[in-house]
């Protein structure tokens, strides 16, 4: 895989012709300033990268959620979205996700109070079921202020 932030000049370097899917994905993922869809990834794609197809796109997404690189979840309206995973606890949010519309808020309140309370219960559940732990997710549905 890609180290650091390698892949970006490489891939400004470079035409996608010869650079691998996943890259051109990240690519992406790290200039969009929102949650995306497949579809939506596909699309930005499309212009610069014709030959990729979107069952690429859903395999390649799938791989780099499984790496590491890439967080999916789902937003109300059926279709996961997938965001860059930062390193850190810098990077740490969660999501308000409007069912109605799909609009996907970032929240970072709280992060000090939730760190606190997810490591003990962190710390509960690996013992209990002798599981490891390794990231956690947090997801509030509801309605935005426009679909109120
Ligand atoms: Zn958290
Ligand atoms: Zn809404
Ligand atoms: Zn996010």
């Amino acid at each position: 895989m890609p180290g650091g932030h390698q892949w970006r000049h490489r891939f400004r370097e470079n035409a996608c012709r010869w650079t691998m899917p996943r890259e051109v994905i990240l690519d992406v993922l790290s200039r969009a300033s929102r949650h995306m869809s497949a579809k939506e990834i596909y699309a930005s794609l499309y212009a610069a990268c014709p030959g990729t197809g979107l069952t690429t796109v859903y395999r390649t997404l799938e791989l780099l959620q499984r790496l590491g690189f890439v967080r999916k979840f789902d937003a109300g309206d059926g279709q996961s979205r997938y965001e860059l995973r930062g390193e850190g606890t810098q990077d740490h949010h969660h999501h308000l996700i409007c069912t109605r519309c799909g609009k996907i808020i970032d929240f970072r309140d709280f992060i000090e109070e939730e760190l606190e309370l997810v490591k003990k219960t962190e710390d509960a559940l690996a013992k209990k079921h002798n599981f490891q732990i390794l990231d956690h997710n947090i997801e509030f549905l509801g309605l935005c202020d426009k679909c109120r």
